[in-house]
């Protein structure tokens, strides 16, 4: 099968796609017809290109379906350089979902420095290298666009927020914290970007079952001295509709806020899952 990109084809890239949410976006997103890139972790190289074969086997092995881009988000040169790696493989970029986050499960009082340091470093400055080096490229092509007498849509920035970034939790602080900087970085970038025709949201969902969610049940049941399924049941019991979330709930969303019907929403941080109290 041909190695070259279709020009006309719209271009996704997902951060932290190897597993949970990200992988689920990235699925979602190549059904939905984009080319997509996808990061993560060096050290998560085999898992990512497990990812990108299964989309490029779905594509008919259309190699160009789907390319890696190993990168740590936390340093500003790794993004830069990936963005560069993906426009120079398929020639623009058009959303770009800054999803690869991580969370450290701890109250204030033990919270560690690294602790804090590596949320915020992954989650807040991770995020913020993505909105940057990805908006630096889709004002090119808006202005270039703009040259040729042509008003470019779709331009789309989407970020990883949470819950945990419209209210805070017990043992969540650093985290809590690091989210709550997401939607703010969300809804300035949405007005810094809006003249260039860029939407900039976020998803903010509450329980989603990924081995992230995995990490706070084990945390939690270790800390009460019971088993993760009661913090599980817990979870449910505090939501509306009473269940946690699948990530294609969440990959749902995503594909909402990439698509032209999502035109005329920005600055949002858009919750799933209404719960009663805090997780
Ligand atoms: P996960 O831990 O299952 O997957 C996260 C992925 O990000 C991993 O593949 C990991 O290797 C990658 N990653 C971590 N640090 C990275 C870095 N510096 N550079 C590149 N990649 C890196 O998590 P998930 O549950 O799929 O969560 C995805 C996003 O959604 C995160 O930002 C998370 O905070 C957010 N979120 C998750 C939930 C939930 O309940 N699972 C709820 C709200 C928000």
């Amino acid at each position: 099968m041909s190695s070259q990109p279709q020009r006309d084809q719209r271009v996704a890239l997902v951060t932290g796609a190897a597993r949970g949410i990200g992988h689920s976006i990235a699925i979602r997103l190549s059904g939905q017809g984009f080319l997509v890139a996808l990061n993560d972790l060096p050290c998560n190289e085999t898992a990512l290109q497990g990812v990108v074969n299964s989309i490029r086997t779905s594509q008919c092995d259309e190699e160009s379906a789907a390319m890696t881009c190993l990168a740590d988000v936390s340093v500003e040169g790794e993004v830069e350089r990936m963005i560069d790696e993906v426009v120079g493989y398929y020639g623009r970029l058009d959303v770009m979902v800054a999803n690869a986050g991580l969370l450290h499960r701890n109250l204030i009082v033990e919270t560690t420095a690294a602790e804090w340091d590596e949320s915020m470093a992954v989650n807040a400055r991770g995020t913020f290298f993505c909105y940057k080096y990805a908006a630096r490229q889709m004002i090119r092509q808006y202005e270039e666009a703009q040259q040729q007498g042509q008003v470019l849509a779709g331009l789309r920035i989407i970020g990883a927020a949470s819950v945990a970034a419209k209210r805070a939790g017990t043992s969540l602080g650093a985290y809590s914290a690091s989210k709550f900087a997401i939607r703010g970085l969300t809804q300035a970038a949405a007005l810094e970007l809006g003249q260039y025709g860029i939407t900039v949201n976020a998803y903010a969902p509450g329980g989603i079952d990924t081995e992230m969610l995995g990490q706070i049940a084990s945390g939690t049941a270790a800390e009460m001295g019971n088993k993760p399924d009661d913090y599980f049941q817990e979870l449910k019991d505090r939501t509306a509709l009473g269940c946690i979330g699948e990530t294609t709930d969440v990959s749902n969303l995503v594909s909402f806020l990439a698509s032209e019907d999502s035109k005329f929403i920005t600055g949002q941080s858009v919750r799933l899952q209404f719960p009663w109290l805090q997780i």
